[in-house]
């Protein structure tokens, strides 16, 4: 078997023991595939494994693999931080969900485009849960009157929450992260928010997917545990100044 499938069955080995253990179905946990700096060769490969949720971080990277990648089914989700001036071109490549808006103003241009083009787009909002400020996302207590004033914007479907834990060896303190979104998630819910579906939680990577499946995660988005390490540091897909602690 192919490497990168045997990585997969690990991967998926890893959520079912984790929800047998707690009593979840491993049904209600998606596998997301992170695919940056991941050839279009590679991930048709894994898309044999019968996973074929894939997000990107970068418009760019989406455009050099988008006619590769079209011979199979897939979805695509957008998990990059995302420019104001680059929302014209996300829109050209087919994306379902962009799990990564965190501004007002982003999602009101967005929401400008797709009412011009008689669209509309699922979106979950992106939450900085680790105080970091080197981290994108909108901080935990501005999430709730974000998520109010998007809802508004009739073409954005807002499905959940979406979240990069602490890079911590202390498993508490990655924790506490996923609390954070999960905690939101449910006061958010209790508003009844019209236009806004709170069931996603997008959250946990190869390092701590166990943590975020036992607080709830519905997504985990994994890359280096299937593709290996990447030869970009990850400063170069988040933000320049921020690191791996
Ligand atoms: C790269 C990336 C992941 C996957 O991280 P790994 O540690 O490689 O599993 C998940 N989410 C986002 C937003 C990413 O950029």
């Amino acid at each position: 078997m192919h490497s990168i499938l045997q990585q997969i069955q690990n991967i998926q080995n890893r959520i079912h023991k984790c929800c047998e253990k707690i009593g979840r179905n491993p049904a209600e946990v998606r596998l997301l595939l992170a695919t940056k700096t991941v050839t279009a060769e590679r991930i048709l490969t894994a898309f044999e494994s019968g996973v074929t949720l894939i997000g990107e971080n970068k418009i760019q990277e989406l455009k050099e693999k988008y006619d590769a990648l079209k011979i199979h089914p897939h979805t695509h989700h957008f998990i990059g931080h995302l420019q104001s001036n680059k929302i014209k071109d996300i829109l050209k490549y087919d994306v379902a969900c962009i799990q990564s808006i965190d501004r007002l103003e982003l999602a009101e241009k967005l929401h400008q485009r797709l009412l011009a083009t008689n669209r509309s787009i699922d979106i979950l909002i992106q939450v900085n849960t680790s105080n970091e400020v080197s981290k994108f996302g909108v901080e935990p207590s501005k999430t709730i009157e974000l998520v109010e004033q998007i809802a508004t914007l009739s073409t954005l479907k807002i499905k959940g929450l979406m979240t990069i834990g602490i890079f911590s060896g202390e498993d508490e303190k990655v924790r506490a992260c996923f609390k954070t979104l999960k905690n939101l998630q449910q006061q958010i819910q209790v508003r009844s928010i019209p236009n806004v579906e709170m069931k996603e939680l997008s959250m946990g990577m190869s390092g701590d997917l166990e943590i975020a499946i036992e607080e709830g995660a519905t997504i985990i988005r994994v890359g280096t545990a299937i593709f290996g390490q990447r030869n970009y540091p990850d400063s170069y897909y988040w933000n320049e100044t921020s690191s791996k602690k």
